[in-house]
């Protein structure tokens, strides 16, 4: 790496180099062994812990039983800053908020808080940019520009919670109950770090932050490995799975993974999922005018859908700028769910919150 020139700026870092190690990263105990390679007692580790995942504090100063040179030397060596706010935009009466973060090497990426009466969600980022190339999402366009830390993906969450218990969100005090890897990214296909993460999301504190399992949504374009590997860590977070079209055909152009893996052994890796972790599987569909909404494909969807453990969840296009495709015709709409719904497949539609500032399904980050 060539030394930065006086004046230049110092946080862009050269292309391919890691995001600084924090604690975030590391499990209970790689966290003992961070500790005391940088020359603390062990057991600073568990009150470290306490104070980022119980506490959410990452602040030294509140770290009041650590004697201070203590404190600077963990909080340097173990909670560098790895991103910093750029914007928020806020709609819905300031109950969804978007936040557009840049990385240490200047990359940007998006979450999306959503405050409802009965529950918070988080949408968060698990890379920036994204591989899969689907031609209606926005992501999609700009193509991959690395995977993020899992650090980086758990201090998206920290900062929703952070901001929520200081009543930043309207609406009093709150705390967060659902995360949804919905943001940028295929997390399938950012494995171990996304996996990394949702441990620390789901141990109990003060070794993670204790949210519960069945709250976590990991969505997936259909990594058919990955999807079994991910049945058999046996955990219980909801599985929902882009498909889009029924029928390899269309569903090559929509999803073109799907030309490695098809709509046959996507399903089965989702029924093998529903089995192992006995929870409904989520199927995004994205209902686009005259491209995927016809009545002959709701049947064949409702087809090869009924008598499994399935819930579809459609979602009317959000149009992305410049493309040729938008939503559905209300009465397509409600005929797709009819034809489901006489199929006994259970069907919602998704609301479409966050549209007017860009933070809807597919939208995150594309303006920068
Ligand atoms: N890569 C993962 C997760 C990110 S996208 C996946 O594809 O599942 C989250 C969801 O938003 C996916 O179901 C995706 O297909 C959908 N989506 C993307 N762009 C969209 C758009 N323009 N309108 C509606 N839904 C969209």
């Amino acid at each position: 790496m060539p030394k930065p020139l006086p004046g230049e700026l110092t946080f862009v870092a050269p292309r391919g180099a890691k995001p600084p190690r924090h604690l975030a990263d590391l499990s209970a105990a790689e966290r003992k062994e961070a500790v005391a390679e940088l020359g603390e007692k062990p057991f600073r580790a568990k009150q470290l812990s306490h104070h980022y995942f119980a506490r959410l504090s990452d602040r030294p100063e509140e770290w009041t039983d650590i004697p201070a040179a203590a404190r600077d030397r963990l909080s340097a060596g173990l909670l560098p800053e790895l991103m910093s706010v750029v914007r928020h935009v806020s709609c819905d009466d300031d109950t969804t908020r978007k936040t557009l973060w840049k990385l240490f090497d200047g990359t940007l990426v998006e979450s999306v808080l959503m405050r409802y009466p009965d529950r918070v969600t988080m949408c968060i980022s698990s890379q920036a940019g994204c591989g899969m190339n689907c031609p209606f999402c926005a992501t999609g366009q700009a193509g991959l520009t690395r995977n993020l830390s899992t650090a980086e993906i758990v201090e998206q969450i920290a900062a929703g919670m952070r901001a929520l218990r200081a009543g930043e969100i309207p609406g009093g005090e709150a705390r967060l109950s659902n995360v949804v890897f919905m943001g940028m990214g295929e997390p399938l296909a950012n494995y171990k770090r996304v996996m990394g993460a949702i441990r620390r999301l789901t141990d109990p504190a003060p070794d993670g932050f204790g949210l519960s399992q069945r709250g976590i949504t990991v969505s997936t374009v259909g990594l058919v490995p990955a999807m079994r590997r991910l049945a058999e860590e046996d955990m219980s977070l909801r599985l929902a799975v882009s498909l889009h079209a029924p029928d390899d055909e269309l569903r090559d152009t929509l999803v073109p993974v799907n030309t490695r893996w098809k709509v046959s052994e996507v399903l089965d890796a989702a029924w093998y999922y529903a089995e192992r972790s006995g929870r409904r599987v989520s199927i995004e569909y994205a209902l686009i005018k005259d491209v995927n909404d016809q009545a002959w494909r709701a049947d064949l969807l409702g087809r090869l859908l009924s008598g499994h453990r399935a819930h579809v969840n459609l979602i009317p296009l959000n149009p992305t700028p410049g493309s040729k495709w938008t939503a559905s015709r209300p009465e397509d709409e409600r005929e797709f769910v009819h034809r489901l719904e006489a199929r006994g497949v259970p069907v919602t539609v998704r609301d479409t919150r966050g549209q007017e500032i860009d933070g809807a399904c597919g939208q995150l980050a594309a303006a920068g």
